[in-house]
C-alpha cells in the first residue's frame, strides 16, 4: 500500500535517490521511493571510484569493512599498453563496492523515516499525482532519480548517440596467482594497484585493471557510436587473453550518459538528479559523487522552503560551468587517435597536474609553468592537435560562463539553453 500524501516522491533508489530520500527524511520531509527493481538491485551493482571529498561534503561516513576495496591506490595512466605513463599517488580515490553503498544509502533512508518501496514502477506524472501500477500518490515535490532513461517527471533533451558510453565493471578471481604477477611486472605493477590502459578503443575509453587481495577488477568503457567496442566486449577480449583471470564474482555494464547536463534541471514542483539530470563528470564519466552531492543540495533548498528551481539554479550556476567544460574536453579526448594521444603526452599536453585536476572533478591551476608549457605543448604537437585544442579551450571557458549566468526564471531557460546548445559541439 502506497501512501496517498507525501512531502516529496522519489523516483529511483540508486545512490542520487536513495541519498535524496535520507538527506531529506532526515530534515523531516514525509518522503516516499519508489523503484522498478528490488532495492538490492537498484543502482549500480558493481565497483566504482568515488572521491573521498565526495563522502565529506554531504556529510556521509567514508566507506570501511566489505564497502571500501581500496584507497588512494596508486594510479597509472599509460597511453595505449605503453610504455607512455604517468602515475598519480594521493588522489583521494576510494574504491566503493556499490552494492554495499547502495543499501547503506536505502537503510539510512529507512531509518530517517522515508518509506521505500520495490518493484513499483512509476508510468507517468501527471501534475501533483504520480501513477503507478500499484496506485497513485500526490506529492508536492516530484524528484526524477530514474537513471539515464528519465521517467518522464520533465521532458528532457535527448541524450546523442555519440555522447553515451558503454561501460562495464567486472570483478573475477585470480586463478593463477603467478600468472597474474608475471601480468603485474611486465607492466610494472605492485598488487592493489590501478593500471589504466587509456585510448584502447578510441581517444575516449580505457580499460583498468587492479589485481588486490585474490581478485581482479575491470573497469572499461567506450563510445560505441564511433564504431569501437563496448566496455563488456573489451572486458571479454582482454579475460580471453590473459589466461590466470578465472572466475567472474559480480560486475555489471550499462551506458553512462556524457554530455553536458540537462539544461532544465527543475520546473515547478518537479526536479531531477543524477544520471537523470545529465549530472555525470564526462571526463571519466563519474556520477556517484555528483549524484550524491545534487541530493544533498535539493534536500537541503527544500527543507530550508525553497522550490525546485532555487536548487536548479544553484547546482547549475555552481556546477554546471565544470561538468559543461570537462564535456568540451571530453569530445575532444574522443576526437583523438591512439597517436594523438602519444604526442599529446610527449608534448606535455598529457600531464600529471592536469590529470590529477581531472580525477579531482575541478579545473587545472593556470599557474606559471602550466601557462609556459602549453605554447611549447602546442608547437610540438602540429597545427591539427592545436587548433582542435584552442578551439576546445575557448569552449571551456565560454561553458564557464554561460553556466554563471542560468536563469532563475523559467521564461528565460529556452534562451538560455540555446545558447548553451552552441558549446554543444
Ligand atoms: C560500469 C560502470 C562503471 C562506472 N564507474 C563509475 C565510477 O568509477 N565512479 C563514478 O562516480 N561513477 C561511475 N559510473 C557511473 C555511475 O554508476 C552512475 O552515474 C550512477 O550509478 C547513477 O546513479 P543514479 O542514482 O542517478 O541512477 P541509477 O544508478 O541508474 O539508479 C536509477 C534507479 O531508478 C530506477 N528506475 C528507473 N526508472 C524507474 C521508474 N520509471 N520507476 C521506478 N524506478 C525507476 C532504476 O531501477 C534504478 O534503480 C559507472 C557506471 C558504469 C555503468
Amino acid at each position: 500500500m502506497l501512501p496517498s500524501k507525501v512531502d516529496l516522491c522519489v523516483v529511483g533508489a540508486g545512490t542520487a535517490g536513495a541519498a535524496l530520500s535520507y538527506f531529506a527524511a532526515s530534515q523531516g520531509l514525509r518522503v516516499l521511493c519508489l523503484d522498478r527493481r528490488a532495492l538490492g538491485g537498484a543502482g549500480a551493482r558493481w565497483v566504482n571510484g568515488v572521491s573521498r571529498s565526495d563522502f565529506e561534503t554531504v556529510g556521509l561516513d567514508l566507506p570501511k569493512g566489505d564497502e571500501l576495496r581500496g584507497e588512494d591506490t596508486a594510479f597509472h595512466l599509460t597511453i595505449g599498453r605503453g610504455p607512455q605513463r604517468l602515475t598519480l599517488r594521493d588522489h583521494g580515490v576510494l574504491e566503493v563496492d556499490m552494492r554495499h553503498f547502495v543499501r547503506r544509502l536505502q537503510t539510512l533512508a529507512k531509518e530517517a523515516g522515508a518509506v521505500l518501496v520495490e518493484h513499483v514502477t512509476v508510468e507517468a506524472v501527471d501534475g501533483h499525482m504520480v501513477r503507478t501500477a500499484e496506485g497513485e500518490v500526490e506529492a508536492t515535490v516530484i524528484a526524477d532519480a530514474s537513471g539515464l532513461r528519465g521517467a518522464g517527471v520533465l521532458a528532457s533533451r535527448p541524450v546523442r548517440r555519440d555522447d553515451l558510453c558503454a561501460a562495464a565493471q567486472s570483478v573475477f578471481a585470480v586463478a593463477d596467482p603467478a600468472g597474474a604477477r608475471a601480468f603485474l611486472d611486465q607492466h610494472g605493477v605492485a598488487e592493489d594497484e590501478t593500471l589504466c590502459f587509456s585510448g584502447v578503443a578510441g581517444g575516449y575509453s580505457i580499460l583498468n585493471v587492479r589485481v588486490a587481495h585474490g581478485e581482479v577488477g575491470l573497469l572499461t568503457g567506450s563510445i560505441p557510436a564511433d564504431g569501437h567496442s563496448s566496455g563488456s566486449r573489451l572486458i571479454e577480449a582482454f579475460v580471453a587473453e590473459q589466461p590466470w583471470v578465472g572466475e567472474r564474482l559480480f560486475g555489471g555494464a550499462r551506458t553512462i550518459p556524457l554530455g553536458p547536463p540537462q539544461p532544465v534541471l527543475a520546473r515547478g514542483h518537479r526536479a531531477r538528479i543524477g544520471d537523470a539530470a545529465g549530472q555525470v563528470f564526462a571526463a571519466h564519466g563519474s556520477g556517484i559523487g555528483p549524484g550524491m552531492q545534487a541530493a544533498k543540495l535539493l534536500a537541503d533548498t527544500l527543507a530550508q522552503g525553497g522550490t525546485p528551481q532555487d536548487y536548479a539554479t544553484q547546482w547549475m550556476r555552481t556546477h554546471g560551468g565544470v561538468f559543461a567544460a570537462y564535456d568540451c574536453f571530453r569530445r575532444f579526448s574522443q576526437r583523438r587517435t591512439l597517436e594523438d594521444l602519444r604526442t599529446l603526452f610527449r608534448t606535455g599536453l598529457i600531464d600529471e597536474p592536469g590529470a590529477a585536476a581531472a580525477l579531482g572533478q575541478r579545473l587545472p591551476e593556470p599557474d606559471a609553468a602550466l601557462l609556459a608549457r602549453v605554447p611549447a605543448g602546442l608547437w610540438r604537437a602540429g597545427p591539427g592537435i592545436a587548433r582542435d585544442l584552442a578551439a576546445t579551450a575557448s569552449r571551456m571557458i565560454a561553458a564557464m560562463a554561460t553556466y554563471r549566468v542560468y536563469p532563475r526564471s523559467g521564461a528565460l531557460q529556452p534562451g538560455w539553453s540555446r545558447l548553451a546548445a552552441r558549446l554543444d559541439r
